[in-house]
């Protein structure tokens, strides 16, 4: 049988090489994880009438007012986050669609994901059970807390930007853990990498970026 999808222009293998390269003349390295970009299917992750633009290089909406975040910061997160990384779990904080999710989980043993929007959550599970992602695990609720019950984590990534890093997310750091989360107000935040070094906390910046603000519940 003809796989119609895979014919179709703007998600073809040509489309995804082209996003590929993009990634790597702007300076992604990381082999593994430009291959996960590669491969990863973005257009299963937006809406079927933006599937033509799934593979440019941009943010798109997925409804809820929220936005699946762009392919290099994807990649950017990711890359930091996996630099000399060692160990086994990683707390994500904002699954939106799931498609960080979905290109990290390969990367790593295990995932748990929490996500502040029930609907969002729902969609996202289902989609990874469709590429068959069996290692995450979902949780409604809101990421300032972190998820204590399966901490530390080797490694925490933030996809929501806060005004200032979560307390609680740096707790639930194992030791030589790193956080990779966008910091600032709303507009325009800096992308920070800190690794817990014995008693104290290390931070580098990795650049501006824009994400929609890590939302407080008052709960
Ligand atoms: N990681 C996604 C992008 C998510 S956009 C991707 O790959 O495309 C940011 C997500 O963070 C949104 O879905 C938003 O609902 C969620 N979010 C915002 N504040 C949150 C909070 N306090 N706790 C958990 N999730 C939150």
């Amino acid at each position: 049988m003809i796989d119609f999808k895979q014919g179709i222009g703007m998600t073809s293998a040509r489309t995804r090489d082209r996003l590929v390269q993009r990634l790597r003349d702007q300076g992604i390295r990381n082999k593994a994880v430009l291959e996960q970009i590669r491969n990863v299917p973005r257009h299963l992750f937006v809406d079927e009438a933006l599937s033509s633009r799934a593979y440019e290089d941009t943010a798109l909406p997925i409804g809820l007012g929220q936005t699946i975040s762009q392919p290099y910061v994807v990649a950017r997160m990711t890359e930091a986050l996996l630099d000399g990384f060692e160990g086994e779990k990683v707390l994500e904080v904002g699954t939106g669609c799931g498609y960080q999710t979905a290109v990290l989980a390969p990367l790593v043993k295990n995932i748990w994901t929490i996500e502040r929007i029930p609907e969002l959550l729902r969609r996202a599970k289902q989609r990874l059970r469709e590429l068959d992602i069996y290692n995450v695990q979902f949780k409604p609720g809101d990421g300032w807390k972190g998820w204590p019950k399966y901490a530390p984590y080797d490694g925490i990534i933030v996809t929501a930007a806060p005004d200032v890093v979560p307390e609680k997310l740096l707790q639930q750091l194992a030791p030589g853990g790193r956080l990779v989360i966008p910091v600032g107000p709303q507009g325009v935040q800096d992308l920070v990498m800190i690794t817990k070094c014995g008693d104290h906390f290390e931070q580098v910046s990795l650049g501006a970026v824009t994400f929609v603000p890590l939302v407080k519940d008052n709960s």
